[in-house]
Parts: structure tokens; sequence; C-alpha cells
């Protein structure tokens, strides 16, 4: 099963794609998780990423595309795997398209978590991100056991650099300019599924499960 997380910065696409990766054992595949690995490396890619990252916008699709084809093309991903925070642009959904029908393969499920603008920012400045295993939690919502530090590995919680209000702001207006049009696509394609993420995480996944059953 192969399957796009689609929805604003902050709509809880990883928290659902984590889910899902769990339950239905695929790997959890998310872009920015790949860029924070590289950025606290200190890699060629992870350097250049930042420069974008920190300012709210997209990083360029040269860049963004090979590394998730590359990833897809590796063993663990043979049998699906949930796509979140990639594609972004619609060339870069082009680019999964033609390599997918390459191999006679299509994505399976488009799922777009809605949540409006407004409880965006709300979101993300209570967004806490473990930069070692990637969890995330919510100061409110999703708390961890212990205020600050990361249930599965014990490492402290950050407030990443991206989710300050100003540069939320940017990433909205680039979400609605460049990643949006991604919802007619997959319309399109007839793979677009929408669900209400303004809802509790849990009802949320449920009606994510529906969906893919
Ligand atoms: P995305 O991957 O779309 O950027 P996240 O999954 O990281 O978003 O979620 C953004 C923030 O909102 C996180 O702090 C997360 O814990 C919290 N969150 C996710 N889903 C919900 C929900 N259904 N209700 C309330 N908060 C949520
Ligand atoms: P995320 O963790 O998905 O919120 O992504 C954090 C940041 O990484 C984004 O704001 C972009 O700067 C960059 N990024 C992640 N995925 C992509 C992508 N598919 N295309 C371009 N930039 C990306």
């Amino acid at each position: 099963m192969k399957i796009i997380m689609l929805g604003a910065p902050g709509a809880g696409k990883g928290t659902q794609a984590k889910m899902i990766a769990e339950k239905y054992q695929i790997p959890h595949i998310s872009t920015g998780d790949i860029f924070r690995a590289n950025i606290k490396n200190g890699t060629q890619l992870g350097m250049e990423a930042k420069k974008y990252m920190d300012q709210g916008l997209l990083v360029p699709d040269e860049l963004t595309v090979k590394i998730l084809l590359d990833r897809v093309a590796q063993e663990d991903c043979k049998n699906g795997y949930v796509l979140d925070g990639f594609p972004r642009t619609i060339p870069q959904a082009e680019v999964l398209d033609k390599a997918l029908a390459g191999l006679g393969e299509a994505i399976d499920y488009a799922i777009n978590v809605d949540v409006p603008d407004e409880n965006i920012v709300r979101r993300m400045s209570g967004r806490r991100a473990c930069l070692s295993c990637g969890a995330t939690y919510h100061v409110e919502h999703i708390p961890p056991r212990q205020e600050g530090i990361c249930d599965h590995c014990g490492q402290a919680l950050v407030l990443r650099d991206d989710d300050k209000p100003e540069t939320v702001q940017n990433r909205l207006k680039v979400y609605h300019e460049q990643t949006q049009p991604l919802i007619d696509f997959y319309t399109a394609k007839g793979v677009l599924r929408t669900v209400d993420g303004t809802a509790d995480m849990k009802d949320v996944f449920e009606e994510i499960v529906s969906i893919l059953k």
C-alpha cells in the first residue's frame, strides 16, 4: 500500500503517518526528517537544505526528489510506504508518478488532513520534536510523559526553528501556493480522501483506517 499524506504544515501528517506505519508495517518516510537528520550530522545536503528550511521555504525540487526516489527504491519499501511531506509541489508529484508508472505501480491513497489556518499557528507553537528519533509531541494535546523528554529515546525535546510563529506564516503561504494544488492533482487520479484533522488524533486515525480498509 502506497500512501501520501497531504495537508498544511502542522496538520498532523507526521502524527498520523507514524500510526499508519505501525499498524500496516510499512516504512514512514518524511523528507523533513531526512533533512533534519542531515542538518544534525552536518552534511553538505543538510547545510544546503537548512538555508531554505529556516526561512519557511521549500528545499529545491532537484535536491528533494533524488533523496526521495533513492529512499523508496530500498528493500524495505517493496510492500509500500507512507510518505509524509512529499510531494510538496506539482513537479515532485509528477516525478514520483512517472517513476512509479515505470514500475507498473501507482499511489493508492492521498490522505488530505484538513485543518484551517487559524488552528495551525497554535499547533506549531506547541509542537515539540525529538531530533534524535523523530517523535513529535504537543505541549497541550499530546504531552510526553516527562516534560521536555522524549518517551521513546529519552533525548531532550525542542521547538523546531521553523515552528516559530513568523516562519509558520511563511510556511502556510508556501503551502497554499505550491502544495495545495496537489489536492486537485490527486483528486483527478481518483485517490484523494479528505479527513477532518481538527478532531482528536485517535478519531482522525480511525477515519483514516476506515478509508484504508
Ligand atoms: P505535520 O507533520 O503535518 O507538520 P504533526 O504531526 O507534527 O504535523 O502535528 C503538528 C502538531 O500538532 C504536533 O505538536 C502534534 O503533536 C499536534 N497534533 C497532531 N495531531 C493532532 C490532533 N489531532 N489534535 C491536536 N494536536 C495534534
Ligand atoms: P516537515 O518536517 O515536513 O514540516 O518539513 C520541514 C521543512 O523541510 C519544510 O518546510 C521544507 O523546507 C523542507 N521540506 C520537507 N519536505 C520537502 C519537500 N518535499 N519539498 C521541499 N521541501 C521540503
